[in-house]
């Protein structure tokens, strides 16, 4: 069984694993507990927020722990709104892209019925470029307070904004930056204090940590109001802190921190290059879905005209990659979002490949080989 679907997930690194079990077994104390076997998971959770605030240039202490990415996107924007509209009337006005993270769009959808709320969507071009423009002049006409929430890296074609860019626009118009880092962290150099991000939200099993736990980057949590309540862990995510995750999540990106992950991220993106070449030695149509000026260094999305993604995937019986289409429930129900905002003619015969340090070259041939099987059978 070959796994080229790191965009939906990663192995858990052994390492990250090993320093998670003492935290079930032996020192399996409550966070808030007083004593002692509470003060060994607080000082798990803070070295935890020092290895995340190394690696995004932040205060230890702007770190929120939440259950997942897509909760710390529904406290950054859901919590930013919610504490804006508890003490004003006026307007407050939300940018974001066309082909954010469901998390986000899902956020969006619920928000856009307030007549509070004005919300505008940046379209990306045929490549996933997004229209900086258009962003400035949004920035510049709508009503304050504006939170500008972009991805840093697409999950889907792999795009990395230019975050400096928009940094720079957020500070010149006084607006707060939200960036969805989830596909980014550990690939892409994030300093949020260079980049002027007053919010970030990453995971871990995005880089080779557990399911189940995320983190939020706040500036000023006082600008935030919590979605949960009831909480007594901090003041922006409720509920007892699961610490053995915390624990792997801390591991995980010392591992990102680590010189050892440079030369990974420089191997993974020879192995995708060298992937890109035999698809394109391989069908003389590929079409590549996206750009590969900005991209992530582990993605590529291609479509084979003719070649339906569903047929495709289905043929692949050992090896694990995805459609460009959104799966849900592991059904493919229809063309993604991202797919449909590039105007990708073949969106339907859209493939994703996401590598990450496991894979190796003869998996990457295999792959290509397999395929080369599958659609001579179709085109037959
Ligand atoms: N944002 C992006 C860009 C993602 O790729 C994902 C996961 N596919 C999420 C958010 C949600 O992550 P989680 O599984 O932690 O909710």
């Amino acid at each position: 069984m070959i796994f080229l679907d790191n965009h939906s997930t990663t192995k858990i690194d052994q390492e990250v694993l090993d320093v998670m079990l003492p935290y079930f077994l032996e020192k399996y104390g409550n966070s808030s507990s007083p004593h002692f076997f509470g003060e060994d998971a607080r000082d798990a959770v803070r070295k935890a927020k020092e290895e995340i605030a190394l690696l995004i240039g932040c205060d230890a202490n702007s770190i929120f722990f939440t259950s997942s990415a897509t909760e710390a996107n529904n406290v950054a924007l859901k919590g930013r709104v919610l504490k804006h509209l508890l003490s004003n009337d006026s307007k407050i006005t939300i940018i974001t892209t066309d082909t954010e993270h469901s998390s986000i769009m899902s956020c969006i959808g619920v928000m856009c019925y307030n007549p509070n709320i004005n919300i505008k969507i940046l379209n990306v071009d045929c490549l996933g470029v997004l229209d900086y423009d258009k962003l400035e002049c949004y920035l510049s006409e709508c009503e304050k307070p504006i939170i500008v929430s972009i991805m840093a890296a697409n999950n889907e074609i792999g795009t990395v904004h230019d975050l400096d860019y928009v940094g720079r626009l957020c500070k010149k118009y006084g607006a707060l930056f939200h960036t969805d880092a989830t596909q980014a962290i550990g690939k892409v150099d994030i300093n949020v204090n260079d980049l002027n991000i007053f919010a970030l939200t990453m995971n871990a099993h995005k880089i080779h940590g557990p399911k189940g736990i995320g983190a939020l980057y706040l500036r000023d949590v006082d600008l935030f109001s919590p979605i949960i309540d009831g909480g007594y862990q901090s003041t922006i995510s409720s509920g007892t802190q699961n610490v053995p995750a915390i624990v792997g999540f801390g591991k995980a990106v010392s591992i990102c921190n680590s010189k050892q992950n440079k030369d990974d991220i420089y191997n993974i993106e020879v192995l995708r290059n060298y992937l890109l070449f035999k698809l394109k030695d391989s069908f003389s149509d590929l079409i590549i879905n996206g750009t590969m000026v900005n991209r992530l260094p582990n993605n590529l999305n291609f479509s084979i005209p003719g070649v339906r993604t569903d047929i495709v995937l289905s043929s692949l019986d050992d090896i694990a990659v995805s459609g460009g289409s959104a799966c849900m429930s592991g059904k493919v129900v229809g063309k993604s979002h991202v797919i449909d905002a590039i105007k990708c003619e073949h969106g339907d015969c859209a493939i994703r490949v996401g590598l990450s340090k496991y894979n190796t070259i003869e998996e990457v041939d295999y792959f290509v080989d397999k395929l080369k099987h599958i659609v001579s059978q179709i085109r037959k």
